[in-house]
């Protein structure tokens, strides 16, 4: 089976692997930025081509020996520039957050100005945070959400005019709306600014046709591979040819050394996976499953940022029952229910307690739940919320979980043992 040789080598971890299998099987995920991806894709990355060290970029490489290589990241390259519609692609990136760095890197300076998503309003770390490299060497400041849940693309505007930055960083890790690329890029054009947008998120749905693209509006792309888009857990940066050399020498010397080109290999695979047919109709159903959970929850009478989701995710506001996004996301675990606590708009709650949970729609979808499977899951999340402490109730809808996942099974093929 799989785990043969792993299990001749290591049991112990084997067994951990076997469990995590076991684990992913019989428990509903709703963590937004965590998908199922393909066994063809598990296949590249466990692949021989983790034994190559390839510095450098196809066919300008430090070592010899790279022909297959060169070709399989040229693919890569390839199939990422037509899925995005755009003239530079670097695949190299082993994060996302890697992936902002380079672009860091290629155009700024430490100290140089910056205008970035709050993270508590739905912002990534590596968006000017603080406890971030980006924050620590950088002068960030930051715009957030309207009591709506919505971008204020008037305050982005002032914030930009006040602090005149030389980079705008659009695209978030937890915002319900469809992002307005086209109005960033005027901003980013009327103080003169660059504009990063960071699809890490909502890269599935833009591949997929159901949100819309930041290519022709952002002078740089970044995404991770592994959120709806559904490969292997890494990066991608993706920019217009004037800025080629700049990022790919950003990327190498300047922040990593040899490339992960098995994990190239799984995203050159996860690529052409989604430029098929079949992957617009997984989008399209990632956007409806998502629009059916919010709408069960609010008719279960829950509470969700900015009211009904335009993507994959929404953040359940907890606020009015009193309970907090830590305690209630270990009840959900309970019930057989993965998501993370996550703060609200300003959330009086701290990041480590939290007044929110997020919850996203791309790794059940995958697993093929529908509009129906989804409504179930707003009653159990309801019921499971207001019934916190019946451990007799929190067992009932364990079971109800258990019969989904059951109904939609994962990994099939893949035993455990
Ligand atoms: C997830 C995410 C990242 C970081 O990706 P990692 O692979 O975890 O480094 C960057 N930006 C946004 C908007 C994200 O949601």
């Amino acid at each position: 089976m799989v785990l043969d040789y792993i299990k001749r080598v290591d049991p112990e971890v084997a067994g951990l692997i076997d469990a995590e299998l076991k684990r992913q099987q019989t428990t509903i995920e709703l963590i937004a930025s965590e998908n199922f991806t393909s066994r063809a894709v598990m296949d590249a990355c466990g692949s021989v081509l983790t034994n190559k060290y390839a510095e450098g970029k196809p066919y300008k490489r430090f070592y010899n020996g790279c022909d297959n290589i060169d070709k399989t990241e040229e693919l890569a390259q390839k199939r990422a520039k037509k899925l995005f519609n755009m003239a530079h692609a670097n695949v190299q990136p082993h994060s996302g957050a890697q992936a902002n760095m380079a672009v860091f890197m290629a155009v700024l300076k430490p100290g140089d100005n910056v205008l970035g998503m709050d993270l508590s309003n739905g912002g990534h770390l590596s968006h000017g945070s603080p406890v971030n490299f980006s924050g620590l060497y950088f002068n960030v400041k930051s715009y957030g959400v309207d009591e709506n849940g919505s971008l204020d693309y008037d305050d982005v505007l002032k914030k930009a005019k006040e602090h005149k930055p030389k980079l705008i960083i659009c695209g978030a890790s937890n915002y319900s709306k469809i992002i307005d690329f086209k109005r960033f890029r005027q901003i980013a054009d009327e103080v003169g600014a660059y504009l990063l947008a960071d699809i890490a998120h909502i890269a599935g749905l833009i591949a997929g046709g159901v949100h819309p693209s930041p290519a022709g509006f952002a002078h740089f792309v970044t995404t991770t591979t592994h959120k709806t888009l559904r490969g292997p857990r890494g990066g991608i940066i993706m920019c217009d040819e004037e800025f080629a050399q700049t990022i790919d020498k950003a990327v190498f010397p300047g922040m990593q050394g040899g490339p992960l080109e098995h994990i190239i290999a799984g995203k050159a695979v996860a690529l052409l996976e989604a430029s098929q047919p079949e992957f617009k109709v997984y989008a399209q159903n990632i956007v409806k499953n998502a629009k059916a959970l919010a709408q069960g929850l609010l008719d279960n009478g829950m509470e969700i940022v900015g009211g009904m989701t335009e993507n994959h995710l929404m953040t359940l506001d907890l606020r009015n029952t009193g309970k907090t996004g830590k305690d209630m996301a270990n009840v959900l675990e309970c019930v057989g229910i993965t998501a993370n606590k996550n703060t609200v708009p300003n959330d009086p709650r701290s990041p480590f307690v939290t007044s929110g949970i997020r919850l996203g729609a791309a790794a059940a979808t995958t697993r093929g739940f529908d509009e129906f499977a989804m409504r179930e899951v707003a009653f159990i999340i309801s019921e499971a919320i207001k019934n916190s402490e019946n451990k007799e109730v929190l067992e009932k809808l364990r079971e109800k979980s258990l019969a989904l996942c059951k109904k939609f099974p994962l990994y099939e093929t893949m035993k455990e043992g």
